[in-house]
């Protein structure tokens, strides 16, 4: 019986499931790299892989298209929703709807008043802007997707599960990031995966904390996580 990283059920047959998503390594990803993947059941397999295409998509349209930590997200996204990219007819009608459904989304207000912003997502400095759009990201989809890519590393570096009695954080404000700043420029492990993906691991020495990792897509997209044993 193999056991799925994420939900730790147990099946005779698992997915593998990449850590961090296949769709989001950059164009400019050395070849040589290697896409991390785990252990995963199918149903959090499709899951997650609805909800990274998703946040793909929101945060996507943020992105500049020349964008060296991010090279070929934003053109992904835009191809996603054009009908002269697609395949066929049925496909042309499926961008086109992805279109609609996307325009809905956009929230455009001629003031930014009371809005909280994603850190590293805030207004463009302009001073021509008349109305702002704005597209709104789940908290609760970076939570999810952001544990998952913490227990894959976890798993990866580690070789084990992060089982039951333990717990996961995630975080995306800058809530205790000094203390945190510090403790990985004492313990830090930088793991490359190329220009696009960022991904700083430690172990403390302290024994509550198990592991910690701060995570950097795209040069904007940040969440740190924590893994502590009870
Ligand atoms: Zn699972």
């Amino acid at each position: 019986m193999k056991q799925c990283v994420y939900c730790l059920r147990k099946a005779k047959k698992m997915t593998k499931d990449h850590v961090f998503p296949k769709s989001w390594y950059p164009r400019n990803t050395p070849k040589q790299i290697e896409r991390w993947t785990v252990p995963s059941c199918y149903s959090c397999n499709q899951k997650f892989k609805e909800i990274e295409e998703d946040l793909k998509l929101r945060i996507g349209l943020t992105l500049a298209p020349d964008d060296f930590n991010a090279l070929g997200i934003a053109d992904d996204v835009r191809r996603s929703y054009d009908p002269s990219c697609a395949r066929n007819k049925k496909d042309a009608d499926n961008r086109k709807m992805k279109k609609e459904k996307i325009l809905k989304n956009f929230i455009r207000e001629a003031s930014l008043e009371n809005k909280r912003f994603m850190p590293n997502f805030g207004p463009q400095r302009s001073g021509k802007i008349k109305v702002y759009s704005m597209v709104e990201i789940s908290p609760e989809s970076v939570r999810r997707i952001g544990g998952k890519i913490i227990l894959g590393a976890y798993y990866k570096i580690l070789g084990k599960l992060v089982e039951s009695d333990m717990s996961l954080d995630i975080y995306t404000d800058d809530a205790g990031a000094d203390d945190f700043e510090s403790l990985m420029s004492k313990y830090g492990k930088k793991n490359y995966f190329g220009p696009g993906i960022n991904l700083v691991t430690a172990i403390p020495a302290d024994e509550k904390s198990a592991f910690v990792a701060k995570v950097t897509i795209w040069g904007r997209f940040i969440f740190r996580g924590f893994v502590l044993t009870q």
